[in-house]
């Protein structure tokens, strides 16, 4: 039974910059959760971050590969650069997908680590662009597939077909 990497957010851990979670309902995840198949893992939390921590934008709404390159930041709203624990916990959710043997991961979408087809702006006016978090991009240049919360069934797919 393949493992599958999961933003500890997803699985009801208050794990986010706001002390809260982001429970996901999806009966598909629940049944791989009582297969004992999940591992969950947050990346912000694995690098250092406290709970709470104020919010972080990539700035000028780069994607994550740019921040791995070393062209762009990851800030808080008073400017704090955070990058390098974000990058960490990038490093250590690729330690872990590994470990797990995990080809594929669900990550909450919109987070500077775990989104996969949108991040914010860098602007922390709400505003949202097409990019990848951290995280995300890490996974996905080492051949790992990242999926979001809402296309739980697109990673089923992705397993079932190899
Ligand atoms: Fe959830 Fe990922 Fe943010 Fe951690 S870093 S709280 S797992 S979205």
């Amino acid at each position: 039974m393949e493992r599958v990497l999961v933003s500890a957010c997803l699985l009801g851990r208050k794990v986010r910059y706001d002390g809260g979670a982001k429970t996901s309902e999806d009966e598909l995840l629940a049944a791989w959760n009582a297969e004992g198949r999940l591992v969950p893992f947050c990346p912000e939390v694995a690098g250092g971050l406290p709970i709470p921590r104020p919010p972080a934008e990539i700035e000028g709404g780069a994607g994550g590969a740019a921040v791995l390159a070393g062209t762009a930041r990851i800030l808080t709203p008073d400017g704090d650069d955070v990058t390098e624990a974000f990058v960490e916990g990038a490093r250590r959710a690729l330690d872990a997908a590994r470990a797990a043997g995990a080809r594929v991961a669900i990550l909450k979408e919109g987070s500077p680590s775990c989104g996969s087809l949108r991040v914010y702006d860098g602007t922390f006016a709400g505003r949202t662009t097409p990019g990848q978090g951290v995280t995300t991009a890490l996974l996905e240049q080492n051949g790992i597939r990242v999926f979001n919360e809402d296309d739980i069934a697109a990673a089923a797919r992705h397993l079932r077909e190899g």
